[in-house]
């Protein structure tokens, strides 16, 4: 059975199993951040479940010490709302990758935007399927020429956090992988959001597409005086294809569904049937 930690530090987050992603992956700075972002949380490991999808980041639960599911491609959304609203004591942090969020998994992400339920989604954005080997994803740029595209890819690039602010997601953001601390901040922030956070975490894949050099030259921070309750100018900022901006772009604070799915059942709990009978007869 699993100890509760009182003032836990990110190593108490860390499991044994070392990960096995290739030297230089995106992902190691992701889970260096998550481990801070939980430790400044001061949350007990015991109170805390990592859900996962299938891909190279989706191997995340198994390299942290909290409770975890890795589950099946592109399910990590179903289970975690699930788990939230049985469960509605823990925290609740799902991690995948953009091939599991954005294509076989994106019919979720839309209603889990829609419900408001309360946990905080990573997604690790490498913009190809590593596991796989290389494959354009859903957020590859059009025109990138991979094996499944000699000749270039003829669709659209998909746009991670335009598409979270037209879902009225309640809070989005972005980091980096490059930049664990400011990513860490954001998780902790995207954690203390009552409601359904989303957070956009670049990560390069090295060994099929980009390297850190490509995103250090247009990873720039949100500037300091964008108003993050609107969501107009954060769309604008989404829209930037020259610059890939770092911060929090939108937060707004709104009942969460588990919230809401309490009340409602507190209310069926003192339901009277006779009452209801006369009042429509
Ligand atoms: Fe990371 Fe890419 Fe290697 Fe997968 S294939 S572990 S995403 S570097
Ligand atoms: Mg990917």
């Amino acid at each position: 059975m699993m100890q509760a930690v009182i003032n836990p530090t990110p190593k108490d987050y860390k499991s044994e199993v070392k990960p096995t992603w290739c030297p230089g992956c995106g992902d190691f700075g992701v889970l260096n951040a998550t481990l801070r972002g939980l430790a400044g949380m001061k949350l007990s490991p015991d109170q805390t479940v990592v859900i996962s999808g299938i891909g190279c980041s989706s191997r995340f639960p198994h390299f942290m010490k909290t409770f975890g599911f890795h589950s099946v491609h592109g399910r990590a959304l179903p289970v975690a709302q699930g788990l939230k609203m049985a469960r509605p004591d823990l925290t609740v942090v799902a991690v995948g990758g953009d091939g599991d969020f954005f294509s076989i998994g994106a019919g979720h992400l839309i209603h889990a935007a829609l419900r408001n339920i309360d946990i905080t989604v990573v997604v690790m954005d490498n913009e190809i399927y590593g596991l796989t080997k290389g494959q354009t994803s859903p957020t590859s740029p059009h025109g990138h020429v991979t094996k499944s595209t000699p000749y270039g890819l003829l669709a659209s690039q998909f746009n991670p956090i335009a598409t979270a602010l037209s879902l009225n997601v309640s809070f989005v953001a972005r980091g980096y992988s490059a930049k664990p601390k400011d990513l860490a901040a954001l998780i902790e922030k995207g954690i203390q959001h009552k409601g359904f956070a989303f957070i956009h975490a670049l990560s390069p894949c090295p060994t099929f597409y980009h390297t850190f050099d490509a995103w250090d030259a247009a990873v720039t921070s949100i500037p300091g005086d964008h108003n993050t309750q609107d969501r107009n100018s954060a769309l604008a900022l989404a829209l930037e294809t020259e610059k890939q901006f770092t911060g929090l772009f939108y937060q707004e604070e709104r009942p969460t569904m588990d919230q809401a799915a309490h009340a409602q059942m507190l209310q069926a709990k003192s339901f009277d049937i006779n009452q209801y009978m006369q009042r429509y007869a």
